[in-house]
């Protein structure tokens, strides 16, 4: 079972790109760390926004640029810091993941290019209260899935 975690500077940043893409989907790419045993961190991601998932996932262009920045970042220690999935928004409907989402992440991970062991999708959306909300699941190459754990690290 994989934790995933959101340190509270990403969460600010996914609150404020939910905001402005208000009642439209926004979603782009996770970059994260390796912490330990089935645990990662997002560190980073790229925010795309106006289109349905499906079009987040071809605007790799653009994607593949920031995860080139990322990595001389950080060194290209790609042991550590790592391409974790996809992230997108259900502006008005549930966080868990559609029929579609689930397919196009397995197509991501049975995909020999991208060559991941396994990827991670996280859907999030903003409460009325303004509170983010989200879910995780993990894909992997034999074409099966699972729900992860989402952990919102707390704010200062
Ligand atoms: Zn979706």
């Amino acid at each position: 079972m994989l934790t995933v975690s959101i340190p509270p500077e990403v969460q600010r940043v996914l609150r404020k790109a939910l905001k402005i893409a208000g009642s439209n989907e926004c979603g782009g790419v996770l970059m994260g760390e390796h912490m330990g045993p089935g645990h990662f961190v997002v560190r980073q991601l790229t925010v795309q926004g106006g289109g349905r998932f499906a079009s987040f996932i071809r605007e790799t262009r653009s994607a593949m640029r920031a995860l080139s920045s990322y990595f001389s970042l950080s060194g290209h220690n790609y042991v550590r810091f790592n391409y974790l999935g996809e992230w997108h928004s259900h502006p008005s409907f549930s966080v868990q993941p559609s029929v579609t989402d689930h397919q196009s992440m397995l197509e991501i991970v049975m995909d020999a290019r991208v060559g991941a062991n396994f990827v991670v999708l996280l859907v999030f959306k903003l409460s009325f209260q303004n509170e983010l909300e989200g879910s995780a699941h993990t894909y992997i190459p034999d074409g099966s899935f699972a729900a992860s754990t989402l952990v919102f690290e707390g704010d200062l």
